[in-house]
């Protein structure tokens, strides 16, 4: 017997047991508290003990475990939980991570796993063409951050094929990106970590609705080429991490077509509509877009770590990522097959695309569909439910996502109902600050999510205004 697989028969009584917890967990998701006591030296002592001996079974110690994932976390998987952008993740989700982790794909070379391959492959090229692309290529990674790096570096080698062999140095003058006030700081990470830096990033300040001002991106790049500047790319956000605001995509793109520069659109959350025709025009222009950031892991319900990087550029992720490396198989030039490590930033992977792949077998487009419209439902039921008692809806977007206070609160009394809420550990919300004043801060991440904790949640900040009069 090797001692990492155990015992045949006792490992059957621990897989049994453990879909006990997962199944009583994911079918009474609702009885569990949404968010924990924050006491951290408390958990670490609860880790330590965990070594301790005296839990000598192996049922008693996945127990231990699950209770502290219970225990000691936000329940992001609770139908109360309106927070930022985390799913409960659909059943199929964790099927296939089960599945995964027991053959364990390494997804570096095709040849590798073939299917798991294949499975991605089709799985990007119909993301690609439900966004309209007319050319689709594309790569899962482990979220937003790493999509939005990919295309940082597709955009500097588009413009500066130097780039990759000379580096920076090469540039004549500093190359510089647009972006918007509210733009995901995992922008500004991606600058950082290719080498242009934080003054590459031109923050354009936002209108009112907290979108893009077009007219100030406009200016800001006639100086930046008056000034010689190399201005290369512009993020456009559909879905702002705090807001929701949408920005114009098609006015930007138009601006980025007169320049030449790469058309990166953020849709980290907003992008999973492109599955629903009802709603989808929320994404129009997002056709012309030469990258595409899409979460699977946001609003298409995939468990952590599934983000996806879509672009038009059939050829642009093989030029950005391709090296040579010995030691590794050589079967990639085959069947038009390329292997994932010379294509993206990652080498060896776990297989991220089954995680989509799956729920599509398991719900079909359909059932995407019909998912993401009951989010939009909730979001507008919860918006109305708010206006009923008196609260004012402070963001724009037609995403679920609601930013909301009353006119004599100040950024404290914000603070003490959101603190509240929390507190009560039957809902999880946040603030966020709206034109500089703190609101609070509601969005439906969850399918699971009905009127029902809608009522609730109204009935509890009613609660917690009451601890401020
Ligand atoms: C969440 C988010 C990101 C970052 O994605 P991760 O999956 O957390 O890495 C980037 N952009 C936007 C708009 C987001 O909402």
């Amino acid at each position: 017997m090797a001692l990492f697989d155990l015992v045949e028969d006792e490992r059957h009584d621990i897989l049994n047991e453990a879909i006990e917890l997962v199944h009583d967990y994911y079918t009474n998701t609702k009885n569990r508290h949404v968010t924990p006591d924050l006491d951290l030296n408390f958990v670490r002592r609860y880790v330590e003990n965990g070594i301790s001996p005296s839990k000598n079974s192996y049922k008693e110690k996945i127990k231990y475990v699950f209770k502290g994932l219970e225990s000691f976390a936000v329940q992001i998987a609770h139908p109360s939980y309106f927070g930022l952008f985390n799913p409960r993740p659909a059943f199929s989700g964790i099927i296939s991570d089960l599945f995964t982790a027991t053959t364990n794909p390494q997804m570096a070379a095709w040849s590798h796993n073939p299917f798991c391959y294949a499975v991605e492959e089709y799985s990007i090229q119909e993301l690609g063409k439900r966004f309209g692309l007319e050319h689709v290529d594309g790569t899962f990674c482990s979220g937003g951050a790493e999509a939005n790096q990919t295309a940082v570096l597709c955009a500097l080698n588009k413009h500066f094929p130097s780039y990759l062999t000379k580096g920076v140095q090469s540039l004549s003058a500093r190359p510089v990106l647009y972006c918007s006030g509210q733009t995901h700081h995992s922008i500004a990470k991606a600058a950082r970590m290719c080498g242009i830096g934080l003054e590459s990033v031109r923050q354009v300040p936002t209108n009112d609705n907290l979108e893009m001002d077009v007219d100030h991106l406009s200016r800001c790049i006639q100086d930046d080429l008056t000034a010689g500047l190399l201005p290369f790319m512009i993020v456009a956000t559909a879905g702002t991490t705090g807001p929701g605001s949408i920005d114009h995509i098609t006015e930007i793109q138009a601006l980025a077509k007169k320049h030449s520069l790469w058309f990166h659109v953020d849709a980290a959350f907003a992008g999973a509509l492109c599955l629903s025709p009802k709603h989808k025009s929320v994404l129009s222009g997002i056709e012309h877009a030469d990258s595409i950031t899409v979460d699977i892991h946001k609003w298409l319900a995939a468990p952590m770590g599934t983000g996806c990087f879509i672009t038009s550029h059939p050829s642009i992720l093989e030029s950005t990522f391709r090296i040579t490396a010995e030691y590794m198989p050589t079967e990639g030039s085959q069947n038009n097959a390329v292997d994932p490590y010379v294509h993206s930033i990652q080498w060896s992977r776990r297989s991220l695309g089954l995680r989509f792949y799956m729920s599509l077998l398991f719900y079909g487009w359909a059932g995407f569909e019909k998912t993401l419209n009951h989010h939009m439902d909730m979001g507008k039921a919860l918006k109305e439910k708010l206006k009923n008692h008196d609260w004012k809806i402070l963001n724009h977007t037609p995403l679920p996502i609601v930013c909301f206070s009353k006119e004599n609160y100040t950024d404290d009394d914000i603070k003490k109902i959101c603190t509240h809420v929390v507190q009560s550990k039957k809902a999880w919300i946040s603030t966020y600050p709206i034109n500089e004043k703190l609101s609070l801060r509601a969005c439906i991440t969850n399918y699971a999510t009905n009127e029902n904790e809608l009522d609730q949640l109204v009935l509890l900040l009613q609660e917690a205004e009451k601890t401020i009069a």
